[in-house]
Parts: C-alpha cells; sequence; structure tokens
C-alpha cells in the first residue's frame, strides 16, 4: 500500500496533531490510543514511513519492536496488568484503519471486556492521567 503523508500518525511525527506521548527514542514513538478498547490502550509506532508490516525495512521493524516491549513492561507495571494483548493489524481486510505501520499494546484483565475498535474517543483528561501512569513506569 502506498504511504499517505498526511495520515494522522504522519501528522503526530512531524508534531502537527496532538499526542499523549508516553516514550521517544531516535526511531520510534509511543501513545496513548485516543479511542482505547481498555484503559491504558498504547500505540507504538516507528518514525520511518512505512503504511503496514510488509512495507516495512526489516531493520527498522526489529527495533520498533524492542521498543513495544519496553512500553509492554512499562503499560504492564502501569495497569496492574495480568496479561498484555499486542495487536498489529495490515490492511483494510484485518481492519486497518491508521495506514502507518502501528503496533496496540492491551493491558488485559480476567472479565473486563473490550470495548469497539476506533469508536469512542476518550477524556483529554483521562487520557493524560494514564499517559502519565505509563511514562513513570518507564526506565529512563
Ligand atoms: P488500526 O485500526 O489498527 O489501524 O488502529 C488505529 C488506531 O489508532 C485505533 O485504535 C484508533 O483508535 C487510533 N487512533 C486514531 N487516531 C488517533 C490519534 N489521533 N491519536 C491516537 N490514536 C489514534
Amino acid at each position: 500500500m502506498a504511504y499517505d503523508n498526511n495520515n494522522i500518525f504522519a501528522k503526530i511525527l512531524r508534531g502537527e496533531a496532538p499526542a499523549f506521548n508516553v516514550y521517544e527514542d531516535d526511531h520510534s514513538l509511543a501513545f496513548m490510543d485516543v479511542m482505547p478498547q481498555v484503559p491504558g490502550h498504547t500505540l507504538v509506532i516507528p518514525k520511518d514511513p512505512a503504511a503496514d508490516i510488509h512495507a516495512a525495512d526489516p531493520v527498522i521493524l526489529g527495533a520498533t519492536v524492542a521498543t513495544v516491549q519496553k512500553v509492554a513492561d512499562a503499560v504492564k507495571a502501569a495497569f496492574a496488568a495480568p496479561g498484555i494483548m499486542i495487536a498489529q493489524l495490515n490492511g483494510p481486510a484485518a481492519g486497518q484503519t491508521v495506514f502507518h505501520l502501528h503496533f496496540h499494546i492491551l493491558p488485559r484483565h480476567e472479565g473486563l471486556e473490550f470495548r469497539m475498535h476506533a469508536r469512542d474517543m476518550e477524556d483529554a483528561e483521562v487520557l493524560e492521567a494514564h499517559a502519565a501512569k505509563v511514562r513513570a513506569c518507564l526506565q529512563p
């Protein structure tokens, strides 16, 4: 799939759209999903433009997955989650809605159901509070 420089995650990377950031390094950025399926739903993206996993440079993909592990550790601690689900969708048929490669990190608790994918916007104060919890659990 061709990469659209005006997708929302590209705008976040350029600072043209706001985000509740939790982590950033040379190759990746992590921020709260604004329509979380569970409290603490966090996204990790590479800074390189790639629409999906098929278009990603394997070295950058590896570095991005290392960030996923780091942020997932922090999300698990921040939300006292007994389980962590990692999801990554490629193509509209798989449910992808933003065409910049990203990984979903979802804290899971027994009996706590998912909300619908990319549907209900969370309040900014809640998202900022959740981002602060994750940041507090990240190693410097
Ligand atoms: P996917 O359907 O796998 O492409 O996931 C895209 C995700 O991005 C969904 O979970 C949306 O809720 C989320 N999302 C859309 N716009 C934003 C945004 N501006 N900031 C953070 N997350 C977003």
